[in-house]
């Protein structure tokens, strides 16, 4: 089944995943956000009647665990995060349309009517479990009250998922060694009765699903492998008094409220409820988005999920039975985002490693330049490094050298000259180069990728330069003043383009543009076609758009950062234990981070027993040089590359593709095992391999001018 391409006749609705009230936003939360946001103004620049949609998380161990550290309850607590999200976000310029919390009424009536009807339906009953829980404390320890080791893949886990090792939700009672994360004791299991939500019979329905979804591949491809293993139904209740009461139940009889993954994602319907009961049905239909489908014969609504790719299993598995039980539109489409890491690291909230939204602001720091990086920097599933080297390079060399540079001299010439967009047609040459950017655009955005959308400006911009500097119009002004005029008036209408087509990425830079060309209105309002309808014939002197960052300003903020790391690692040695239930994570982009620095902590033992040197010898390594890199459809992981090492070029599969931007990877040296028995890997053959160190895949290289095939001894 595959879907129409946007702009479709049916509304749509993007999401993101929701922040758990429960502490302050960094670039890991923005990341998505402002993904998020950029994809729905791109749908509106192709002419898509669109809304976005999301709120706060306030339910769950999360919030509740956080809260009791406080000494406040969690509703104040949550109430108070929220407050600041809410200040928060469009500072980034995340125009949400509609941006509620989980708590609030329409939240918590939608949630028991779907329960509801998901009980009435017969998805719904009752069994007896273990219950993880602390004598000491006196009370059940639900998801993040107990932490424990994962049953899946050994590694240390959270009471419902699986954080730091392969990312698997896990039911309650899952965990093995249960240690109560209040008191620190072991916990024990004791017997209650829970609300099971049946999953397991929808195996065949999502494995349909899944084969029309669309956006990232990882959110297509990973829960194929889920559903193969067997579905496991869902524990629906928790015991805890901070949440949803199951419907029914009565109000502190028992202490059961919903798992905090029923009530949240039901948030991105509760909230277009209110967009639309705000502006009107007749503007947007939040029933036609997630209800028509079936009963009109109608395709329904467009519903576009972003999330952090930690939390695939509740949105592709999960999330869709409910919707499907519940008798709603399924999602079109679900684009889970790779993690930030910080100078190479995982981000860390706890050990401070982490660039905080209000830190950047009070740097000054204008919000469109981080909203361009994180857009551009990798595509949407890879992990994104942040460092401000390299934010200094992208916004020095793209921003400044490239989208600023053209933008200024082109129009600071139109102005000079002609007051303004000189009198001429566009040429040829100019319209169909601004068309392609246009179709560009069009194909990023039914790609869902944003570096596409983007690159769509920056290579029309690049363009732009190119042409201005072969034409020289400087030169023109006397000679042959009608050439002149035409060179200027192509170069203002690329300046329109730019900014049409730059909106979603950085709106505010994308409106002065619009503004300094006499535009009225607003830039976000502009459909595609306004690319390439005439500017007004007059506008005043341009200022420049951006400013470079200096090399001394960079220094400072690599200083400032290093030493916070270092200070709050101190803190963290002297008061080890509380890591754990003090560190957060969110839905929409998660900090993992604290996983890759505990394996620098805890590297490997030095293997005890020595070769000689003929055993190395061995050993086959080359320099190599990557000549093509590309994704190898259905593994999320692995990339398969074309190595020249010299003698010949070979191929060679490698997990990297969730770690390093593959577009980039070409023209990279490398070490290779060359003498590595072949393998197959999804289908490819892979002869040799590419070595690389740590979690993060850092490539082995060499640093002089070594050439391909020479042997390393
Ligand atoms: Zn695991």
């Amino acid at each position: 089944m595959s879907r129409e391409e946007f702009p479709t006749d049916d509304p749509a609705v993007v999401t993101c995943g929701l922040p758990y009230a429960n502490g302050d936003l960094h670039i890991g939360h923005l990341r998505g956000y402002i993904g998020a946001d950029a994809f729905d103004r791109a749908l509106e620049t192709l002419g898509q009647k669109t809304a976005y949609v999301c709120g706060s998380d306030m339910h769950g161990t999360p919030v509740a665990v956080n809260a009791e550290q406080e000494g406040v309850d969690p509703e104040a607590f949550a109430l108070e995060w929220h407050e600041q999200y809410e200040e928060t976000f469009p500072k980034f310029n995340v125009d949400f349309d509609n941006y509620g919390h989980t708590h609030d009424e329409t939240n918590t009536e939608l949630t028991r009517e779907i329960v509801r009807t998901l009980d009435e339906a017969g998805y719904v009953y009752e069994k007896e479990i273990q219950v993880a829980y602390d004598p000491d404390a006196d009370q059940y320890l639900p998801d993040r009250y107990v932490v424990g080791t994962c049953p899946y893949c050994g590694e240390k886990a959270r009471g419902d998922e699986c954080d730091e090792g392969c990312q698997r939700h896990l039911e309650p009672g899952e965990v093995e060694d249960p240690t109560s994360s209040i008191t620190g004791n072991p916990a024990e299991y004791r017997e209650r009765t829970h609300k099971f939500f049946e999953v397991s019979e929808f195996s065949d329905y999502l494995t349909e699903f899944l084969d029309g979804l669309e956006g990232t591949s990882n959110a297509r491809n990973q829960p194929r492998q889920w559903i193969e293993d067997g579905l496991q139904d869902w524990c629906i209740t928790r015991d805890m008094d901070w949440g949803i009461d199951y419907p029914g139940e009565t109000e502190g009889e028992d202490d059961l409220v919903l798992y905090v993954w029923v009530d949240a994602p039901i948030e991105y319907i509760a909230s277009s409820k209110q967009y639309s009961e705000r502006v009107g049905a007749d503007e947007y239909d939040w029933e036609e988005v997630w209800k028509d489908s079936n009963a009109t014969g109608e395709s329904g609504g467009e519903i576009v999920h972003f999330i952090g790719r930690d939390i695939i299993q509740h949105h592709t598995i999960f999330w869709p039975a409910m919707l499907e039980g519940a008798d709603y539109n399924a999602p079109r489409a679900v684009a889970a985002t790779g993690f930030i890491t910080i100078n190479g690291k995982g981000l860390s909230t706890s050990r401070n490693r982490a660039i905080w939204a209000e830190e950047y602001l009070n740097e000054g720091f204008h919000p469109d330049l981080l909203r361009y990086y994180l857009t551009t920097t990798g595509g949407l599933q890879q992990d994104v490094d942040f460092s401000w080297d390299a934010f200094q390079e992208k916004v020095n060399g793209e921003l400044v050298g490239n989208v600023g540079n053209f933008l200024y001299r082109s129009t600071l010439f139109a102005y000079r000259n002609y007051e303004g967009t000189p009198d001429a047609d566009v040429s040829e040459e100019v319209r169909e180069r601004i068309q392609d950017a246009v179709e560009q655009f069009r194909a990023g955005v039914n790609d869902y990728s944003l570096r596409d959308v983007a690159g769509a400006t920056t290579e029309l911009a690049k363009f732009g330069n190119e042409y201005i500097q072969r034409n020289e119009p400087w030169n023109l002004v006397d000679d042959d003043p009608e050439e002149a005029e035409q060179v200027i008036r192509d170069c203002v209408q690329i300046a329109k383009a730019v900014a049409v087509l730059l909106e979603p990425i950085a709106p505010d830079k994308a409106q002065q543009v619009w503004e300094q060309l006499g535009e009225d209105g607003d830039v976000a309002d502009a459909l595609l076609e306004h690319a390439l309808e005439a500017p007004p014939a007059e506008f005043d002197e341009p200022v420049e758009l951006f400013d470079k960052i200096e090399d001394d300003r960079v220094e400072e903020l690599n200083e400032k950062l290093a030493e916070r790391v270092a200070a709050a690692s101190d803190d963290q040695d002297a008061d080890a234990d509380d890591a754990e239930a003090g560190d957060d994570d969110d839905a929409a982009s998660s900090d993992d981070g604290d996983a890759a620095d505990a394996a620098a902590a805890d590297l490997e033992a030095l293997a005890d027993e020595r070769i000689g040197f003929e055993e190395f010898q061995d050993v086959d390594m080359r320099v190599g040089r990557i000549e093509s890199a590309e994704g190898i459809e259905g593994a999320d992981e692995l990339v398969r590359l074309e190595v020249d090492i010299g003698v010949e070029t070979r191929q060679i599969v490698a997990g990297l593709k969730q770690l390093h931007d593959v577009d980039a990877l070409p023209g990279t040296k490398v070490v290779v095992l060359a003498n590595l028995e072949k393998a197959e890997l999804f289908g490819v053959e892979s002869n040799g391999m590419v070595l690389a160190a740590g979690e993060q895949a850092d490539l082995l290289t060499t640093h002089e001018d070594a050439a391909p095939g020479t042997k390393i001894k």
